[in-house]
């Protein structure tokens, strides 16, 4: 039987474990919005860069999970060069993504990409792509 944990223990969790995964202190993000105004993912994402922030100084872990933004997440750094409070976003995203991936737990399945799809995507978006989102 799977034991079962508090909210506040789950929430302490995700904060801890982004901390640990990502070596960024997300603490340090003072809400500037300089992250989601650099964002060429913008219209893509469904929580923009600073409210992940926001998400994870709360420990939010409903919310984060929720959110599409570490999937979407092009890994540009754009937000990492421009944060005035150098933190690396993109390695927080990557984190919130390992934190799925590390259960085995995969985004795509390359088994149902159509054989079309597989003959019009590029062969480096593909890999890059299967890195990402599968475990
Ligand atoms: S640019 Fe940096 S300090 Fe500003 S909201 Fe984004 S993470 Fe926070
Ligand atoms: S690294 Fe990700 S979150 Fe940051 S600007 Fe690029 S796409 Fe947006």
């Amino acid at each position: 039987m799977p034991i079962k944990i508090s909210k506040e223990t789950a929430d302490e969790q995700i904060r801890q474990k982004v901390k640990e995964i990502s070596g960024e202190d997300f603490q340090k993000c003072y809400q500037c919005g300089t992250c989601s105004g650099s964002c060429p993912m913008a219209d893509q994402i469904t929580v923009l860069p600073r409210r992940v922030m926001a998400l994870l100084q709360l420990g939010r872990k409903e919310a984060l999970e929720e959110a599409n933004t570490h999937w979407v997440c092009a890994s540009c750094h754009m937000c990492v060069v421009r944060c005035p409070r150098g933190i690396d976003i993109a390695k927080v995203m990557e984190s919130l993504r390992q934190l799925t991936l590390r259960k085995n737990e995969d985004i795509i399945n390359p088994s149902e990409i159509s054989k079309e799809d597989t003959a019009k995507l590029p062969q480096v978006a593909m890999v890059s792509g299967f890195r990402k989102l599968t475990s």
